[in-house]
C-alpha cells in the first residue's frame, strides 16, 4: 500500500476529521497543497485516554516483540523513502536530495531503537544488609507527548517516537502546522508495520490548545519538545504542576571557528554543509563564523566563491541547493539581520537580498567585518546568512563563541592536537564538530546545554528519558 497525503488526524488507529481545518502550503509556490483538521483540547483529552488504554498491552510485550514491529516500521520507511521525501519537500521546501537524506536519517532512529528495545537492562546492586537484596528495574514512563518543529518534519518525530515505542510507551505527536503531512504519513506506516491502535497517534490543530491539554494531563508523564527556546520555556512552566519529565531540544546559535592552522578548503566545505543545509534553517547551523586574522581574507574569498555557486531553486527541481524559506516572516528576519549588520559597519561579500525568483527565496549571503554589537551575534538567523567575525587568538574566539545564552552545537577547524582538545573542552555546547560540519547521527547523543535544552536524543542515552527507574528492596 503506497502512502498518501492524509487530510485527517490519526487517533486510536482511526482517521479523524473535523469541521475546522488548517491549510498547508508549498513554500516554493505559496500554493495551498491540502488541509488538516484543527483539533483542540477536547480531542486531545480523548486521544490521551486512548493512548493510555493502548499502552498496557504494548508495554507488556517483550522487548524482542516490540523490536520486531519497529524493525518492520523501519523497513517500511526505507521502502517508501522516495514518496516520503517528495511529500516532505512539497510541504517544507528543502531540496529533494536533502529530503531523501532526512528520511533515511529519520528511519535510522527507528532502526537503532528497534535494536535498543532488547537491551533495556536493569541492575542488581550488592545489598546493604545480609538479608537484603537490591534490584533495579527500568519501566516505560507512561504516555508520551511529542511536539515537533517544521524544519525536520520526519527526523524530529522518529528521534522521539523511536525510543518511546521501544521503551513500551504510547505516544501522541503534535507536528508543526506547516508540515503535518509527513507526520501523518509516518503514522500510516506505523500502523502498516503493526503498531497496535492507539500506540502512535498524530494530532493537528491549535498548538496552544493541544499543548495545553497535553501538559495539563496527569496521564501524560513525559513531554519531548523540539522547537524554539521561547515555546520550550513556556511548556517547561506548564509541565511544572504535574511534575512531568521533560526533554527540550531548543534553539541554537552555533559558533564556527576557523583557526590559523586549519585546512581552509575543508573549513569552507564544512561551513557550507553546516550553514546552508536546509537553507540555514537547522538548529545546529553555524550561525557565527569566526576566522583567525591570519587566514581571514583567504577564508572569506574561498567561502564567497563556494556560496555564490549554490543554486537557488524549488526543492523539487534537480540541482537545487537552496530551497525557499518556510514563510515570509523568515525572509523578513534574514533581511533585518543583514540590514542591522550593514548599518553597524558590516560589509556584504556576496548575496545580501531576497532572490530574483521572488516569493520565499533568499540569495545565500556572506557578510564580513561583523562584531558583537550586531543582532547576528546574539540571535539565531535561521536563514542562508553567514556572518564572519575576525579574531586574534584562541582565547578571544572561545570567549566570543561562549558569549550566548545558547549551547547546542559548536564547530571548529584546527590541526594542532593539543589545541583541538583545549578548544573542544572549553566550548560550552552539547555537540562539538571538530574539522567537520556534519554531526548528526542516530549513534551519538544529540542535545544542548544552557538555553538550548535538557536531555539527549539518539544513542544509548536516548532511551533513558522514556524510562522510570524502580528500586525493589527485597528482604530474604
Ligand atoms: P516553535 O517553537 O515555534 O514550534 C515548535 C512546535 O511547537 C510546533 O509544533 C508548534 O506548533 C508548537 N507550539 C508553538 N507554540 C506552542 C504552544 N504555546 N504550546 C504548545 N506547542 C506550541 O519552533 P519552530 O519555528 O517550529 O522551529 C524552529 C525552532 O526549533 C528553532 O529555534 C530551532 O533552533 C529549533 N529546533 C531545535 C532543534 C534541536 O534539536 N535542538 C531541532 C530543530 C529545531
Amino acid at each position: 500500500m503506497a502512502i498518501s497525503k492524509r487530510e485527517a488526524c490519526f487517533i486510536g488507529g482511526e482517521w479523524v476529521t473535523s469541521d475546522q481545518w488548517m491549510d498547508v502550503d508549498d513554500p516554493a509556490t505559496g500554493q495551498v497543497i491540502g488541509r488538516v483538521p484543527r483539533l483542540g483540547r477536547r480531542e486531545t483529552q480523548q486521544a490521551i485516554a486512548i493512548a493510555a488504554r493502548a499502552m498496557g498491552a504494548w508495554a507488556n510485550l517483550t522487548g524482542k516483540e516490540r523490536a520486531r514491529t519497529l524493525r518492520r516500521y523501519y523497513e517500511l520507511i526505507i521502502d517508501n523513502q522516495e514518496s516520503l521525501a517528495a511529500l516532505l519537500t512539497q510541504e517544507q521546501g528543502k531540496p529533494l536530495t536533502e529530503a531523501l537524506a532526512e528520511i533515511i536519517y529519520a528511519a535510522s532512529f527507528i532502526e537503532w531503537f528497534s535494536e535498543e528495545a532488547k537491551r533495556v537492562y536493569g541492575d542488581v546492586i550488592p545489598g546493604h544488609a545480609p538479608d537484603k537484596r537490591i534490584i533495579v528495574l527500568k519501566q516505560p514512563i507512561g504516555v508520551v507527548a511529542a511536539i515537533t518543529p517544521w524544519n525536520f518534519p520526519a527526523a524530529m518525530i522518529t528521534r522521539k517516537i523511536g525510543p518511546a515505542l521501544a521503551a513500551g510507551c504510547s505516544v501522541i505527536v503534535k507536528p508543526a502546522a506547516q508540515t503535518p503531512f509527513t507526520a501523518l504519513a509516518l503514522a500510516e506506516l506505523g500502523a502498516q508495520a503493526g503498531l497496535p491502535n492507539g500506540v502512535l497517534n498524530v494530532l493537528t490543530g491549535g498548538a496552544a490548545e493541544i499543548g495545553g491539554a497535553l501538559t495539563a494531563s496527569e496521564t501524560v508523564r513525559k513531554l519531548s519538545f523540539t522547537g524554539s527556546t521561547e515555546v520550550g520555556a513556556k511548556l517547561y512552566a506548564q509541565c511544572a504542576p504535574t511534575i512531568k519529565k521533560l526533554s527540550l531540544e531548543l534553539g541554537g546559535n552555533a559558533p564556527f571557528i576557523v583557526c590559523d592552522d586549519a585546512d581552509l578548503d575543508a573549513a569552507v566545505t564544512g561551513a557550507i554543509q553546516s550553514k546552508f543545509r536546509n537553507a540555514g534553517q537547522t538548529c545546529v547551523c553555524a550561525n557565527r563564523i569566526y576566522a583567525h586574522e591570519k587566514i581571514h581574507d583567504a577564508f572569506i574569498e574561498k567561502l564567497a566563491v563556494a556560496v555564490s555557486a549554490l543554486h537557488v531553486a524549488p526543492g523539487c527541481e534537480p540541482g537545487s541547493h537552496i530551497g525557499p524559506l518556510i514563510d515570509e516572516r523568515a525572509v523578513q528576519k534574514v533581511r533585518e539581520h543583514i540590514e542591522d549588520a550593514v548599518q553597524k559597519g558590516a560589509r556584504i561579500v556576496t548575496g545580501g537580498a531576497p532572490h530574483a525568483r521572488g516569493g520565499r527565496f533568499f540569495t545565500p549571503t556572506v557578510i564580513a567585518e561583523v562584531n558583537q554589537d550586531m543582532i547576528v551575534s546574539r540571535e539565531e538567523t535561521f536563514g542562508p546568512l553567514a556572518p564572519v567575525f575576525r579574531f586574534r587568538d584562541d582565547a578571544e574566539a572561545i570567549t566570543q563563541a561562549n558569549a550566548t545564552p545558547f549551547g547546542l552545537a559548536a564547530y571548529f577547524y584546527a590541526r594542532d592536537l593539543g589545541r583541538v582538545w583545549r578548544i573542544a573542552e572549553q566550548l560550552e555546547a552539547g555537540i562539538i564538530g571538530v574539522n567537520t560540519g556534519l554531526i548528526s547521527t542516530e549513534l551519538a547523543p544529540f542535545g544542548g546545554v544552557k538555553a538550548s535544552g535538557l536531555g539527549r536524543e539518539g544513542s544509548k542515552y536516548g532511551m533513558d528519558d522514556f524510562l522510570e527507574i524502580k528500586y525493589v528492596c527485597m528482604g530474604i
